[in-house]
């Protein structure tokens, strides 16, 4: 018998998983460019942070949550995105006790049970980041700097930042009840009229296009903020335009998420189909003290690297003078050992892994091959030099090194051919 993942799960190997590193890698860098530091968090929580936090009506909590009863008859749910657990690790770690905003990031997978099609998962890698203990708008844009500049450092020039206020305490409630007043006189089926009564605002996230079709004329959040929110909206505005990050203003824009408040932006790529969320952010100001913590505004990102993985593989496709998948630069070595006759693995083994203390990606063969395979491997590594070691070098002392990319052959000395090699590759 042979077993397959569970459907669903999404898995990477090499050489593919490469640029999956070097998305991860991307936001990380940013990141840490941004002075946010790392956290690593609970993979499961008591399944009631989710509830409160995400909320009990969000398509997440009622439909897509993974929970299970541990052996004590907790219960438990893998997490299906990374805020609320985040902020719990915040606040049980006393962080928003110390220097104001706790700026943090953190990444891995998250697990939601939907319908799997490309570029929706039911095991998904999401990197997260968040900036919790201040309302300063300033951070709101720092936020969409983070993300935008490392899509940006991944080559991506097709992406767009969509941008709407969702408001606050005091004003959504009133655009609720108008958006309410103007939903109910709609023609839509029986699930759609219990959504405006629970939870008007999803409605406007509905893609069926009979639905989409009635919702032209439907009142925006924009027109309704109050005078703190519409101040709040205007300022990241500006300061986007000082950072030279264009947007799109998108009145129906509304997330998944039940916690967000003001700023509330997604990222998509057009390349990418219906699948076409490539991130997605805003503010939660209210969400610590729904998980019983202290007030506490808040705001960031979570990202699909799933999705960033398959965009930039798109825009690479398209882009002629780049590879498709271009992970070679990482999981290819740069020289290659090849032992001749027996005696030879040990001196080879020795030389690789001089090689690799001194900095360099170094391989060789295994096992008992002929000279015509072991240089088949060696092409195949994508080595620069390869490194011959056979019974007539080892008398004589040498190793011969054969230059991959144009055929040239040097014997060095022994001893030499770590400075050889090193000399001449470590720059690469
Ligand atoms: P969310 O946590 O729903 O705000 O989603 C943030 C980002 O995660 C989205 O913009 C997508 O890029 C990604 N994402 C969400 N759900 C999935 C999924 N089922 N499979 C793959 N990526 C996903």
């Amino acid at each position: 018998m042979t077993f397959q993942a569970p459907k669903g799960v999404s898995e990477y190997v090499p050489p593919r998983s490469a640029v999956f590193e070097e998305v991860a890698e991307a936001f990380t860098a940013s990141a840490r460019r941004a002075c946010y530091g790392r956290l690593e968090q609970a993979v499961f929580e008591d399944t009631q942070l989710f509830v409160r936090g995400v909320g009990e009506s969000s398509d997440v909590v009622t439909k897509e949550m993974y929970t299970f009863a541990d052996r004590a008859g907790r219960s438990l749910t893998l997490r299906p995105e990374f805020t609320a657990g985040l902020l719990r690790c915040v606040l049980e770690h006393g962080l928003h006790r110390g220097h104001l905003p706790v700026k943090v990031w953190t990444a891995g997978p998250v697990f939601r049970y939907e319908q799997p099609q490309s570029g929706r998962y039911r095991q998904f890698y999401q990197f997260d980041l968040e900036a919790v203990g201040t309302a300063d708008p300033a951070v709101d844009a720092e936020t969409i700097a983070v993300a935008w500049d490392a899509y940006a450092a991944l080559g991506l020039r097709r992406f767009r930042l969509l941008l709407n206020s969702l408001g606050d305490a005091e004003c959504r409630p009133l655009y609720r009840a108008a958006l309410q007043k103007h939903l109910r006189g709609l023609d839509l089926d029986e699930a759609t009229r219990q959504r405006i009564e629970l939870n008007p605002l999803r409605v406007l996230d509905d893609q069926r296009p009979e639905v989409r079709a009635q919702l032209t004329d439907a009142p925006v959040m924009t027109d309704y903020l109050c005078a703190g929110c519409a101040a709040h909206h205007d300022r990241v505005r500006e300061l986007l335009s000082d950072l030279a990050i264009p947007w799109t203003d998108a009145p129906r824009l509304v997330r998944g998420l039940d916690y967000y408040n003001r700023t509330t932006y997604e990222f998509d790529h057009p390349l990418l189909g219906a699948q076409s969320g490539i991130g997605g952010g805003g503010r939660y100001d209210g969400l610590s003290e729904d998980i019983g913590g202290p007030p506490l505004p808040g705001i960031g990102f979570a990202v699909g690297l799933d999705r960033i993985v398959l965009a930039v593989e798109a825009e690479r496709r398209q882009d002629a003078e780049r590879d498709v998948v271009a992970p070679l630069g990482s999981y290819s070595c740069q020289v290659f050992g090849v032992p001749l006759g027996d005696g030879a693995h040990r001196d080879v083994l020795a030389l690789i892994t001089r090689l690799r203390r001194d900095g360099l990606r170094a391989d060789m063969v295994f096992g008992a091959r002929g000279l015509k395979g072991a240089m088949k491997a060696a092409d195949r590594s994508g080595a620069s030099y390869a490194v011959l070691i056979g019974d007539h070098e080892r008398a004589a002392g040498l190793v011969r090194i054969k230059d991959l990319d144009n055929g040239d052959q040097h014997d060095v000395p022994a001893g030499d051919a770590a400075g050889w090699l090193t000399e001449r590759l470590a720059t690469s």
